[in-house]
């Protein structure tokens, strides 16, 4: 009798695979999960990814690796969590800027040696070649966020011309700080707001478009994050920009065809608005870690809603399960693949984010644990998310499961520190070289002067 459970377990699996699709991963950077309509927002901030939702599987708690941009999107191509890999994002207070070691496969190699054409279009700066983005890419094209629109542009063009399966990365800053969308919806969400700040873009940035990286500078000069006014208009700016981003998503999907093509969207990080004092995206908070995903596809359930926590370090060896390619020998997935937990299976039993040098947080059985590392002056919290999903009362490391929670996290930590050592000899990591248009880009988001 064990023969036909093992042929019924075996076909349930490959139900999920698509053998002859194209696989599209979107990375809309700096969107948290709660801006989004499928995510239960009240504002009409995204019909074509709603629209998108209703034909995938919708993972309602997925962890980002990190709340910055270099270390996330690299955690997703390679299944490593950020200090496995190394890789460091330009905002660095301790200057370091490394791109991924060669020892580490990411997961555009795999794709291109199983046949795959290749490509990326993207907002550059920190998910740029510098860091090793471009490795396994056919194609690696990175534009200023100003030149947003032309990302989509690209990518419609590539995906309607393109015959042979193909593997597109599409990434775009649009959501990320200076939020100057452009009307109508600058100013749909707040249309009352009367205070100081100015998010026309033309008048932050003057004629000269080389300047256009002193916009984030004048636009923050102009905000006071005491006033909740002003916070909330951040948010309704940030929101139009979303809905910016949204159409320029639903022109891309209408030009690729839904019955060969796997679609994940997902995104690097979240944003705060003051929930816990401050803004942008420095901290381990939820807002920042809570992030989007989505897998639609001709073989994927519609309109599922899956509720494990789950993290993007299990991204890679995802795409490669949904594709039906088998896995690099040399890669060291450390977060097995998500296509199990779409099937039913649980989710992962710790999940595990990190900043290097600065943050790192464990959530476990419900409860979170943020830890400060060398770099960073902040309290060691401990939150039940069970009761306290916002994260605002600290149970204190008295709490019955504290000592338990600091000794899984200290676990994980070893256990990464090790994998690093075994894959990347010291010294072998070589710094990220940045050339004019990636500082370029880098200026344009605040990270360089
Ligand atoms: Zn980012």
């Amino acid at each position: 009798m064990l023969v036909p459970l093992i042929l019924l377990s075996c076909s349930s699996r490959d139900e999920l695979v698509c053998r002859d699709c194209s696989l599209i991963l979107i990375s809309i950077d700096t969107l948290r999960a709660d801006h989004l309509g499928c995510y239960g927002y009240d504002r009409p901030t995204s019909p074509n990814i709603d629209a998108l939702a209703e034909r995938a599987v919708r993972f309602a708690n997925a962890t980002s690796p990190s709340f910055r941009t270099a270390e996330s999107h690299m955690s997703m191509f390679t299944g490593v969590y950020p200090s496995v890999h190394g890789v460091m994002t330009a905002l660095d207070r301790s200057g370091r800027k490394t791109r991924v070691p060669d020892a580490i496969p990411v997961v555009t190699e795999t794709l291109r040696r199983a046949g795959f054409t290749t490509a990326a279009f993207t907002g550059g700066g920190n998910v740029g070649p510098a860091f090793g983005f471009n490795r396994g890419m056919d194609t690696y094209d990175s534009v200023d966020e100003p030149s947003w629109r032309k990302t989509f542009e690209r990518a419609r063009a590539f995906v309607r011309t393109t015959s042979e399966r193909y593997f597109l990365f599409i990434h775009t800053y649009h959501v990320h700080d200076p939020y100057l969308p452009d009307p109508p919806w600058r100013d749909a969400f707040d249309p009352g707001y009367a205070g100081n700040i100015e998010a026309d873009r033309a008048a932050l940035v003057g004629s000269q478009g080389a300047d256009y990286w002193l916009a984030h500078d004048r636009f923050w000069a102009r905000v006071d994050g005491r006033l909740a006014a002003d916070v909330r208009h951040l948010a309704a700016l940030y929101d139009g920009e979303i809905r910016e981003v949204d159409d320029e998503i639903g022109s891309l999907l209408a030009a690729s065809q839904p019955a060969r093509t796997v679609v994940v969207l997902t995104s690097d990080h979240g944003e705060q608005f003051g929930e816990h004092g401050g803004f942008l995206h420095d901290h381990i908070y939820e807002e920042l870690t809570h992030v989007p995903l989505l897998i639609a596809g001709p073989t994927i359930p519609r309109g599922r809603t899956i509720e494990p926590r789950v993290s993007l370090v299990g991204l890679a060896p995802t795409l490669l399960d949904l594709l039906g390619i088998q896995s690099d020998p040399a890669a060291a997935y450390q977060v097995a693949s998500l296509v199990p937990v779409v099937r039913g299976a649980a989710g992962p039993d710790a999940i595990f984010s990190e900043r290097p040098d600065e943050l790192a947080a464990l959530i476990w059985d419900g409860k979170k644990l943020i830890v400060p590392l060398a770099g960073r002056p902040a309290p060691l919290q401990l939150f039940d998310l069970a009761s306290d999903p916002s994260e605002k009362h600290d149970v204190g490391q008295r709490a019955p499961y504290a000592a338990a929670m600091r000794a899984r996290f200290a676990e994980i930590a070893l256990s990464n520190r090790a994998l690093r050592e075994r894959l990347v000899p010291p010294g072998a990591q070589q710094p990220a070289v940045l050339d004019d248009a990636t500082q370029q880009q880098l200026r344009g988001l605040g990270y360089l002067r």
